[in-house]
């Protein structure tokens, strides 16, 4: 929980506040004046006793008690006034900017410590250090500037970074979004970007809080706490938004298993962020575009009028939305003929309506009438309206934004001179309004917003299998990867079908399990990890003299015990894996299976637990669906078994944590069953 004294400081002390506007402690006070802090504001500066018209003391030890301490001096100093502020002043409130600690060394890392713990045991609250501070309605707590554009239903914005922020925030002044709060974590020493997801959850005041959040974040410290957090935020109405960066990280690509290879750290965080139901961006730029829109409305919109006086962006928004599953239904002829009465000919009526560059403000505005009041198929306008630097476009954004306050349809402005109509774009959003610029981002940023906003929670349900007798066996196992014949046991045990098979290694045993077997048959070497690769699997095996003939071939591979005799299977090849990462739930993966997997990349993640509906989704988002379900007068393989033995192994992942990694490649998907031939597990205890 973040202290109260953090959030609503009824006194705030600037620890080395100057009159420098251009240092950080004198920024940060100027900033809480201009800001308008109604509390009590003191500084701490040892050669002042006013610092801008603020009473400042030489010392902390002459302070009086003080809720929230902003301190603004070096590291080095910083231990020393937090132990005073802890013990004498009151204090719980804490944020620190000077950087020098956790990020630069061990030294650093042990005094950073040293202070969480001095404020987490006086019950305090610390943001940062290594950070620009915070913003909300009571005070302007960053030393950076521009101060944002401040609203109590503008975004809520949380950033590891502050420097990321303090762009982002120039960024967002361009387009005009503003923000209901800011938080700066830094090196998250206390409270993490999770933890304020956590705040604003747990504070959440339906009608009252902001409904839109942006992140940016660095590392995901507690995953789970972001997923529980996010997942609560989404099904309270609110959208979230979060940039991510640091998703090069290569997987292990000595990883031995195929899951192992491909899932790497960043699968986790989409994983993470699809169940938690975030939409990802990808910069600044577009992390304030989706926090603009979701400010302009968060209806769920599907069909668009595109109207415009200039023929090529409000083509390029058309193609944008038609390809990222939005509409821009072309009008019937009623309506264009209605259209083309109030318009110069020549206009185009079609949707886009193109009022052509010679257009005018009042044109632009019975358009905008008719489709508030005539095209009912019509959910939302986009207006893209700039100049060629010939005259003022005053009057247009006058009507734009005397719409605005009265259509009940949501309106997007792209104005795209940002050079030549500045002042008049600037004049638009002091009224309050936001625009934005580039009519692909914002397409594309519509279109990725409307995709999520359904949100499927599904209560889980258990498959079906007896989760008792699947953890005895599991108690029984030792470290490493189990054998084959463990492997296949676990597997039926928690529902997946294997074929008949035996392990030989005599040949003896070999004519034994020919009677038993039905040709064709499989065989393959026992002993190497990646089989194939010795040419150590043979398939089609179809009688004795072959079996015989192939058994002696294989036992003379390096390193092979013995060899498996399997049925064959026919039927497609998929595969599901199962990965661990610290934090995280279990990311579950499946897709097109065999040993050309890695080059087919054709494969879906969710983390666990999957129920029914993310099953089906993660094979329908598959490149192989089509082919799964039969193609050219084959007969569909048994999807239903697919999306059940997905769920089995998200199942068999949450029941045991022992298992850190688990590929089943292929499973051989039959028009009656499916099979897995070839299971990998490691178990690390
Ligand atoms: P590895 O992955 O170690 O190379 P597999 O057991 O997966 O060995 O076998 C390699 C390939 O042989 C599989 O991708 C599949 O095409 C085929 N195969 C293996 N076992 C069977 C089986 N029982 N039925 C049908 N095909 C099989
Ligand atoms: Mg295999």
């Amino acid at each position: 929980m973040l202290h109260e004294k953090l959030l609503k400081p009824s006194s705030i002390a600037v620890i080395g506040g100057s009159d420098h506007i251009d240092h950080i402690g004198g920024s940060v006070l100027k900033n809480l004046i201009d800001h308008g802090f109604n509390g009590q504001l003191f500084v701490v500066n040892p050669k002042r006793d006013i610092v801008q018209g603020i009473p400042s003391f030489i010392d902390v030890t002459l302070l009086p008690q003080t809720d929230l301490a902003i301190i603004a001096i070096p590291a080095k100093d910083i231990l020393e006034v937090v132990k005073e502020l802890v013990a004498k002043k009151e204090t719980k409130g804490f944020i620190i900017y000077a950087a020098g600690f956790s990020e630069l060394d061990d030294t650093g890392a042990a005094i950073e410590k040293e202070i969480t713990e001095l404020i987490s045991t006086a019950g305090g609250s610390l943001l940062g250090p290594n950070n620009i501070g915070m913003i909300n309605e009571h005070y302007a707590g960053i030393f950076t500037r521009p101060l944002p554009l401040m609203d109590k239903k503008g975004v809520d914005f949380i950033s590891a970074s502050g420097a990321t922020a303090v762009f982002t925030l120039e960024a967002a002044k361009q387009i005009g979004l503003r923000f209901s709060n800011l938080f700066t974590v830094g090196n998250s020493a206390q409270i993490g970007v999770e933890d304020v997801l956590e705040h604003l959850d747990e504070t959440f005041i339906p009608e009252e809080s902001s409904l839109v959040k942006i992140l940016y974040l660095e590392g995901i410290k507690n995953p789970a706490k972001l997923l529980k957090h996010a997942l609560s935020l989404r099904q309270k109405g609110c959208d979230i938004v979060a940039l991510k960066s640091g998703v090069t990280e290569k997987g292990n690509a000595a990883a031995a298993s195929h899951t192992g290879a491909m899932a790497n750290s960043d699968l986790f965080v989409q994983a993470l962020f699809n169940k938690a139901g975030i939409i990802r961006c990808r910069s600044r730029y577009e992390l304030i575009t989706f926090g603009a829109i979701l400010q302009i409305t968060q209806l769920k919109l599907k069909n668009f009028a595109v109207i415009t006086h200039a023929g090529g962006p409000g083509v390029i928004v058309t193609d944008t939305l038609t390809q990222n599953g939005l509409f821009v239904p072309d009008l019937d002829d009623k309506h264009q003929n209605a259209l083309k009465q109030l318009l110069y000919p020549g206009a185009a009526t079609a949707n886009p309506i193109d009022i052509l560059a010679t257009g005018t403000a009042e044109q632009l505005e019975q358009v905008m009438v008719y489709c508030e009041d005539d095209l009912e198929e019509i959910d939302a306008m986009i207006v893209i309206f700039g100049s060629p630097g010939l005259g003022s476009v005053k009057e247009a954004y006058q009507v734009i934004h005397n719409m605005m306050q009265t259509c009940s349809k949501p309106i997007f402005p792209i104005f795209p001179s940002v050079v030549n109509v500045q002042e008049e774009i600037n004049l638009f959003m002091q009224k309050g309004h936001m625009a934005f610029s580039d009519e692909y981002i914002f397409a594309k940023s519509l279109a990725k917003i409307m995709g999520n906003k359904t949100l499927v929670i599904e209560p889980y349900q258990n498959p079906n299998v007896n989760d008792a007798k699947i953890r005895s066996l599991i108690n029984g196992f030792t470290d490493g990867f189990l054998g084959p014949q463990q492997a296949n046991t676990l597997m039926e045990l928690a529902g997946i079908h294997t074929p008949g098979q035996v392990l030989v290694k005599t040949e003896n045993e070999l004519f034994q399990a020919a009677k038993i077997l039905h040709y064709p048959l499989v065989q393959k070497i026992i002993g190497p990890l990646h089989k194939s690769d010795q040419q150590g699997v043979i398939v089609n095996v179809a009688n004795d003299v072959e079996l015989i003939h192939n058994f002696k071939k294989l036992m003379r591979i390096d390193d092979v015990t013995g060899v498996m005799v399997q049925e064959m299977i026919k039927g497609k090849e998929v595969f599901i894996g199962a990965k661990r990462e610290t934090g995280f739930p279990p990311l579950i993966m499946c897709g097109a299976g065999g040993i050309y997997i890695e080059a087919l990349k054709d494969h879906q993640s969710v983390l666990a637990p999957i129920g029914k509906t993310e099953a089906i989704g993660m094979v329908s988002k598959l490149k192989i669906k089509p082919i799964l379900e039969g193609m050219r007068g084959e007969p569909s393989s048994n999807l239903e078994a697919f999306y059940d033995a997905i769920q089995k192994v998200s199942n068999l992942l949450e029941i045991a944590p022992e298992i850190t990694e688990l590929d089943l490649n292929p499973l051989i998907l039959t028009e009656q069953d499916i099979i897995a031939v070839d299971t990998r597990i490691k178990i690390e205890k």
